[in-house]
């Protein structure tokens, strides 16, 4: 998951219950007719039960160029995924980072669920300093650069996954049910 790939040669990605996702397309915002996988490029990401999906889209009808970003269910289902392009990107890195990219699927993938993970409580808000600097938005809401809990630095890592319980590695804390963190080396 280092480079953009057109999304037809990402296909067909399989879920563990054997459903296999074999065709994506989505109707031009311009012209309404049908862009294939072929049309676009991008990377997708089978994490959790869910395909996700980013990827810039040229229609072969009219030239109109737009951006997909949504999640996949094993029912085949296609879902808005409400983040920014760069956010929700920037997620899909980071997680691809941790190891997880299950592309192509590996055989012991599917025998069968995976043990929910525990949930992860939010960091109280009285314990926490924020820094001035932000690197975004989410739905609204400033994301701070960084923080600091219990004298230690903490940088944002990523968006917990939109609809499962946020997951945060030994170095990572859980801010505001949505932001995870993570512990800079350089002291805070
Ligand atoms: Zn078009």
């Amino acid at each position: 998951m280092t480079r953009n790939d057109r999304l037809s040669r990402l296909l067909p990605q399989r879920f563990a219950n054997g459903t296999q996702i074999r065709r994506f397309a989505k109707p031009c915002p311009r012209c309404s007719q049908t862009v294939e996988a072929r049309d676009m490029e991008g990377k997708m990401l089978m994490l959790d039960q869910k395909l996700f999906l980013a990827a810039h889209a040229a229609c072969p009808h009219c030239g109109h160029r737009f951006g997909v970003a949504c999640a996949i269910t094993a029912d085949k289902r296609v879902h808005r995924v409400r983040l920014p392009m760069w956010l929700y990107k920037l997620w899909m890195k980071s997680n691809a980072r941790r190891g997880v990219t299950l592309v192509p699927p590996e055989p012991e993938w599917q025998t069968g669920e995976e043990p929910a993970a525990p949930e992860v409580a939010s960091i109280a808000e009285a314990e926490l300093t924020f820094a001035d600097a932000i690197v975004g938005r989410f739905q609204g809401e400033a994301i701070p650069e960084a923080c600091e809990w219990q004298g230690q630095r903490y940088a944002f890592e990523r968006v917990a996954q939109p609809g499962l319980p946020p997951q945060c590695a030994d170095n990572e804390i859980l801010v505001r049910s949505h932001f995870v963190y993570a512990r800079s080396a350089e002291p805070a």
